[in-house]
């Protein structure tokens, strides 16, 4: 059944053309037929029929002349985005074929832009096309007449050049695009900024790389932009594609490990720095694998952040260190989550179904997180964070000193506590820098009312200079390495024991 709003089916052009044919050619053969069987027919009937049929073929003329007469109008429509104005993802593969004869060089730079659906969801969807347009205009008017812009779809661009040193002016216009890009762009009222990830590849003189080749190196080289931490340009190299090789052999390792329970533990104790006492533990996750080889979790963690499979790990060190945890009353647990934990809606209602499961306090619990958590997801990190907050659980901010939170950032997400950097930390005996800015950034943390961790101490100099300079607590090998949950049972049992007068004598064998 057609529906009562159905439209009566279009003809399109050419299908008229065809139509007239048809109808043009059955009058001729009406019409010699009927001469050849003239005695049935008076002389007139098929003169009419001649004049009717040469009628059709010139209207049909009219026609063809009229779908050829315009070529270009006909071919803007197949290859220009009508959103931005600009080629489409057609044009390019057609460009880009046309270029790769290898009779010069040519580039390629492909722009994605960043936190472009958050504002589409925030601010819905005809904001998001004024915002995709503005960004066209950009990047044609940061392109000019050197390079040719398209829009692929969705946030995604491209920008190609062609001719001698077509790659480094194409990568000087991209700074120059990420430069413009850091201001505010109007769209619909609003200013709005949006950032973008670039990938650029190119085919040198002579070298005839396939269309299709350059544009895999560009994406490969955009996505490695998008993990560097964005707002970035990275040229496409061919260490990209082993890196890929390796990620994907430790994704699927990852995947078997889940259900294989090769995820295991370790716990490192963080001290009082005045009483020595333990405070707290961090939570360090290890894969234990099959064949014995050892991968850090600096190695494995990003693999899993990139395919989503750190959702369901960190589920798993969270509830884990939690049922852990539990023994060791008075000491606060600290859980790393990362970034992409962050940014997945339903992480903080799975913190509360955990937090209720395990009955362990919430004020206990301490979640570290670093800049990038932030950075690249403001809007949704505070959100998170706020329902994170009202549990009564703590954030701390991990690794400060590797980035460049600014005083304003310290202030909007109001951390419980900062952990100063091991670079900053092992640097500082012989950089006055470091040592200014341990010193500078404890005076700054009391100020804002947060605690101060310094990791990664693992002399005595150092204690004593965070130490003087005010740390709260310290982490690092002078004082514990990472150790299993059965040796923090044991020294949480010397330490209870100790703090009720029951010293016993060999608790500071595993002081280092
Ligand atoms: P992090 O959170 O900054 O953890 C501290 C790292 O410094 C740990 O490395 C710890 O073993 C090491 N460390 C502590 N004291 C010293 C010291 O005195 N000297 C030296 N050289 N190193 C010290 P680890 O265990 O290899 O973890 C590395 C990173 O992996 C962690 O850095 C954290 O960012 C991430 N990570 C570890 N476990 C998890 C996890 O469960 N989830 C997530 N998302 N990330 C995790
Ligand atoms: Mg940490
Ligand atoms: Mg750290």
């Amino acid at each position: 059944m057609v529906p009562k709003s159905a439209k009566p089916p279009r003809l399109t052009h050419l299908g008229r053309v065809w139509l007239l044919l048809g109808v043009a050619g059955l009058l001729s053969a009406l019409a010699g037929m009927l001469v050849v069987v003239g005695e049935l027919v008076t002389r007139s009937a098929p003169a009419l029929l001649f004049a009717a049929s040469l009628a059709l073929y010139s209207a049909l003329l009219v026609m063809l002349a009229r779908a050829f007469a315009q070529p270009g109008e006909r071919a803007i429509d197949r290859t220009t985005d009508p959103l931005s104005s600009l080629a489409n993802r057609r044009a390019l593969h057609e460009d880009l074929a046309r270029h790769s004869r290898g009779r010069e060089e040519v580039a390629i730079a492909l722009i994605d832009l960043d936190g472009f659906k958050a504002i589409n969801d925030h601010f819905g969807h005809s904001v998001g096309d004024m915002l995709l347009k503005s960004c066209a205009a950009l990047l044609r008017d940061t392109c000019g007449e050197e390079a040719k812009c398209y829009r692929l779809g969705g946030d995604e661009f491209a920008a190609v050049m062609a001719g001698h040193a077509a790659g480094t002016i194409l990568e000087g216009m991209c700074r120059m695009l990420l430069e413009r890009l850091a201001a505010p762009l109007s769209a619909g009222g609003h200013e709005l900024v949006v950032g973008a990830s670039i990938g650029l590849a190119r085919s040198r003189k002579g070298d005839r790389c396939p269309s299709s080749e350059l544009l895999r190196r560009a994406d490969v080289a955009m996505y490695m932009s998008k993990r560097g931490g964005k707002m970035r340009c990275t040229w496409f190299n061919p260490a990209f594609d082993e890196r890929r090789e390796m990620v994907r052999g430790i994704e699927d390792d990852l995947r078997r490990s889940l259900d294989a329970e090769e995820f295991g533990l370790l716990y490192q104790p963080l001290i009082d720095a005045g009483s020595g006492r333990i405070v707290a533990v961090e939570a360090l996750l290890r894969w234990h694998r099959p064949d014995g080889r050892e991968i850090g979790p600096t190695t494995f963690v990003p693999v899993a952040e990139e395919t989503g499979l750190i959702n369901q790990i960190g589920v798993w060190v969270l509830e884990q260190a939690m049922r852990d945890a539990q023994r060791w009353e008075g000491i606060t647990l600290s859980v790393n989550i990362s970034a992409a934990q962050l940014r997945n809606p339903e992480f903080p209602i799975k913190l509360g179904e955990l937090l209720e499961q395990t009955g362990f306090p919430p004020e206990r619990l301490e979640l570290e997180i670093t800049e990038t958590c932030l950075v690249l997801d403001p809007v949704v990190a505070e959100r998170s964070l706020a329902m994170i907050r009202a549990f009564g659980v703590h954030i701390s901010l991990d690794d400060f000193g590797t980035g460049y939170a600014s005083i304003g950032f310290l202030r909007q997400f109001r951390f419980h506590k900062l952990k100063l950097d091991r670079s900053l930390i092992s640097t500082a005996s012989r950089d006055d820098g470091s040592r200014a800015m341990i010193i500078s950034s404890i005076a700054m943390a009391r100020a804002l009312d947060m605690e101060v961790t310094a990791e990664g101490v693992e002399t005595r100099e150092q204690a004593d200079l965070v130490r003087t300079a005010g740390a709260d607590h310290i982490q690092g090998w002078l004082f514990y390495r990472p150790l299993p949950a059965a040796e923090i049972d044991r020294l949480y049992a010397d330490q209870t024991a100790q703090e009720i007068g029951l010293h016993r004598p060999d608790t500071k064998d595993r002081v280092a």
